[in-house]
């Protein structure tokens, strides 16, 4: 489903990604993990155009997204993502920060977009919080709310950013329940995440990346008990 071939970013000199290349399929559930400032975050971005490639090519259902003149609203609406701070619309509430965008989008009508945000929100385990505001949630609540507001419209991908990272350690398992329910019904999923546990028993595959490459990339029992690289070995040693 997603085909990405020799990915490069720049930042001015600062080259962050140096030829990314790699397959995404139908229902797959890909972890990436990685130190800090290896590209994990600018790798995501760039699959949705919150970032342009400085060098590669993108493809999404056959489509090139990285060529002149791909259709970026089309783009997001395949791809959702979440983000470790949430970045939900404070004056609205959790309903309204869900049916907004299909809404806007003319995906819906308010009326469908109003009872698709009551089963999202049941899904995520927040059917009494549709009318609250985000201060009131506490930040496990938050992001599932993020995580049901992408959910609205109807991505075929979805793209996490260390989706727990901000969280209190007893938030962290409702999030993770939710991601997990959602991989078991087939989402293909990229989720960056420093939840080593997780990685292990939800993904189908597990990318290492460090500085800018891939340098490892296998399924999760592999990688994490029989990592082949060094550098994955020494990542792993800190880590686990
Ligand atoms: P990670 O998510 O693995 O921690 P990032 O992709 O966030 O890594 O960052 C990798 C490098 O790219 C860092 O050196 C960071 O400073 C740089 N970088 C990321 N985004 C930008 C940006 N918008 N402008 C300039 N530099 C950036
Ligand atoms: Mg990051």
């Amino acid at each position: 489903m997603i085909k990405i071939n020799n990915l490069h970013k720049s930042f001015g000199d600062n080259q962050v990604l140096k030829g990314i290349s790699e397959q995404i399929n139908h229902g797959e559930v890909v972890s990436v993990i990685g130190p800090s400032g290896s590209g994990k975050s600018t790798f995501l971005r760039c699959i949705n155009l919150l970032e342009q490639p400085t060098e590669g090519e993108i493809i999404i259902d056959g489509q090139s997204i990285s060529a002149a003149g791909a259709c970026v609203d089309k783009l997001r609406q395949k791809v959702g993502m979440v983000f470790q701070n949430f970045n939900l619309f404070p004056h609205k509430t959790v309903k309204q920060n869900i049916t907004l965008a299909p809404v806007k989008l003319k995906l819906m009508t308010q009326v469908q977009a109003d009872i698709e945000a009551e089963s999202l929100l049941e899904l995520v385990g927040l059917k009494d919080k549709a009318d609250a505001y985000p201060s009131s949630l506490s930040g496990g609540q938050k992001q599932r709310v993020a995580i049901a507001r992408a959910l609205a419209m109807k991505p075929e991908l979805m793209l996490f950013d260390e989706p727990t990272s901000a969280l209190d350690p007893e938030m962290v398992g409702d999030v993770l329940d939710v991601m997990k329910s959602l991989a078991q019904k087939g989402m293909t999923m990229v989720i960056v995440t420093h939840e080593m546990g997780f990685a292990r028993d939800v993904s189908d595959r597990v990318i290492f990346m460090d500085g800018g490459v891939i340098v490892e990339n296998s399924e999760p029992e592999a990688l994490f008990s029989n990592p082949k690289e060094a550098r994955t070995q020494a990542f792993l040693s800190k880590v686990l």
